[in-house]
């Protein structure tokens, strides 16, 4: 397509790249910026790009004009002539692309590790040279606001520059003791073909991050994009092509659910990364287990959460106030990790709601590419109207909602009184927050109650009572428990993110062990 073109035209200079007021953003973070010290303590080899003062909006004024200036307008979403023709067309695309796959893999996998570590570097500096188009799909294609287009790019690239390290250090054949003088080895080698099925809200992030964590230990790959994001796919399939993958070891596969549901049942598949919602994600784990003869291979998959906030009456107000609007609004409430339930100890509830409700008045609600826009629309007509229907019937229950523009998939950010913890059982994948309240002496019951829902992704406390913080951590049954701050926005190798239960299988990306559960590990041992 004509996109294709324009990525090579991007290509900037260095000076060009130093000029670019992206670049600055970028820099900021610590990426390349001389004046700001780098972690690379922390992180031995690997250093990701560090944090950002997002709301630096003169900053990002600048680079609203460049995406602004970006020429691309996606296919409406939901249309005939968007998603389902592509799937239609793709559908019988899927067997050939697993032939090439299959047969690019004894090639690809004996790279060696090296060399594959370095490709992904390569990568993680094309994604920066080319972030102007991809922060540019990034709004327009999955409507993210600027802050969240700047963090898709810089994810995406941190995700390439960890698993380059990790697999430096952590996957050489080990050698172990040969008690009988024989010598052992245990080799770390890629499977076969990987199928990776992305989500729509981290089109770029999670999309690379699933496919070069394959890639990397060896695997080929099949990329599925969500229907609503293929653009900002093909662009990052371009470039790690372009870095030095083969084209038949990442194949791009856009289309919806019928082409996930051919990928998967083909027995040649050697694994699944799969993130989207729950029951999804059982379709596909009964789909690998079909077939008598078929092989069993491993799910990676991270879901959904009903992911709660507890804050306690030693909690200071504003910060809490300012995490819960980062954490349930910012991208539309369109995170897995999003809060979905705040639970107020009663003393304090009044309080904190009425500056919620006054805060939640600053929100800014409006067009992505705006630099100002705090919450930008929902992805799609049938989101929005799920959503819009979900909120209607809890009309009664409302605390605070916001008018949003008339034009667009604007979901009013809203907050819902809950009677009881229990009362919500399912994700709303959306800018609604729900309250409820919890009684002094309760944190123990709290807790159980909200593990009980049987999610376990995210969970947030707020408290200053020691104590309180250390109950938490030994009872709560989530993947990720984020302390005295907002329960969003996991930092690669810093925060390695994915939940258990109804939430995920439990691996994390952007840890340690998450390369290891792409691989076959081969013990050897061979005698003297
Ligand atoms: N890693 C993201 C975060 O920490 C969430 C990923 C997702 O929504 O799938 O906010």
């Amino acid at each position: 397509s004509s996109f294709v073109h324009q990525l090579a035209d991007e290509q900037l200079s260095e000076a060009e790249l130093l000029a670019d007021p992206v670049e600055k953003i970028i820099a900021v973070g610590g990426v390349r910026h001389p004046s700001i010290p780098l972690p690379v303590e922390l992180f031995g080899e690997w250093k990701n790009s560090g944090g950002i003062d997002l709301q630096e909006r003169k900053i990002l004024a600048e680079t609203a004009a460049a995406v602004a200036a970006f020429p691309f307008s996606p296919v409406p979403k939901g249309t005939d002539s968007g998603a389902a023709a592509e799937t239609r067309a793709a559908t019988g695309h899927v067997g050939a692309a697993i032939d090439r796959a299959a047969a690019a893999f004894p090639a690809w996998s004996s790279r060696g590790r090296e060399e594959r570590a370095t490709i992904l570097e390569r990568l993680a500096d094309l994604l920066e040279e080319n972030r102007i188009p991809l922060m540019s799909l990034a709004v327009k294609e999955a409507f993210k606001t600027l802050p969240d287009a700047i963090g898709e790019v810089r994810e995406a690239a941190d995700f390439c520059r960890y698993y380059a390290a990790r697999t430096r250090s952590d996957l050489a054949p080990l050698v172990l003791p040969g008690p009988t003088g024989e010598r052992n080895e245990l080799r770390m080698e890629g499977r076969g073909v990987w199928a990776t099925i992305a989500p729509w809200n981290f089109p770029l992030a999670i999309f690379l991050g699933q496919a070069v964590a394959a890639l990397v230990t060896g695997n080929t790959v099949i990329a599925k994009p969500a229907p609503q994001t293929p653009e900002i796919a093909r662009a990052a399939v371009k470039l790690a092509h372009q870095a030095g993958v083969p084209e038949d070891a990442l194949i791009l596969i856009p289309g919806g659910p019928e082409i996930g549901a051919a990928i998967t049942a083909d027995p040649r598949i050697a694994g699944v990364a799969f993130t989207g919602s729950t029951p999804t994600a059982k379709k596909i784990a009964r789909s690998l287990l079909e077939g008598d003869d078929r092989p069993i291979v491993p799910l990676i998959a991270e879901t959904g959460g009903i992911n709660a906030m507890i804050v306690d009456s030693t909690a200071l107000p504003e910060q809490v106030v300012a995490d819960v609007l980062t954490s349930s609004f910012r991208s539309a409430g369109q995170r897995c990790s999003a809060l979905r339930l705040l639970l107020l100890q009663e003393e304090v509830a009044a309080n904190v709601i009425e500056m919620l409700r006054g805060a939640m008045e600053q929100l800014v609600i409006g067009d992505p590419g705006d630099p100002a826009t705090d919450v930008g629309p929902v992805i799609d007509q049938a989101a929005y109207d799920h959503l819009m229907g979900y909120r209607e019937s809890a009309k009664g229950r409302w605390i605070k909602t916001l008018p949003v523009p008339a034009q667009g998939l604007f979901v009013p950010p809203t907050m819902v009184r809950l009677d009881s913890i229990d009362d919500l059982s399912r994700e709303w994948f959306g800018p609604i927050l729900h309250v409820a309240t919890w009684k002094a002496g309760a944190l123990e019951e709290t807790i159980a109650r909200i593990n009980a829902k049987g999610f376990g992704l995210t969970m947030g406390l707020h408290s200053r009572i020691a104590r309180s913080a250390e109950l938490t951590e030994a009872r709560a049954r989530v993947g990720n428990l984020y302390v005295n701050r907002s329960m969003i926005g996991a930092v690669v190798g810093s925060q390695p993110f994915g939940g258990e239960g109804l939430s995920g299988t439990g691996p994390k990306a952007g840890g340690p062990h998450y390369l290891q559960r792409f691989c076959a590990e081969r013990s050897v041992s061979v005698d003297t």
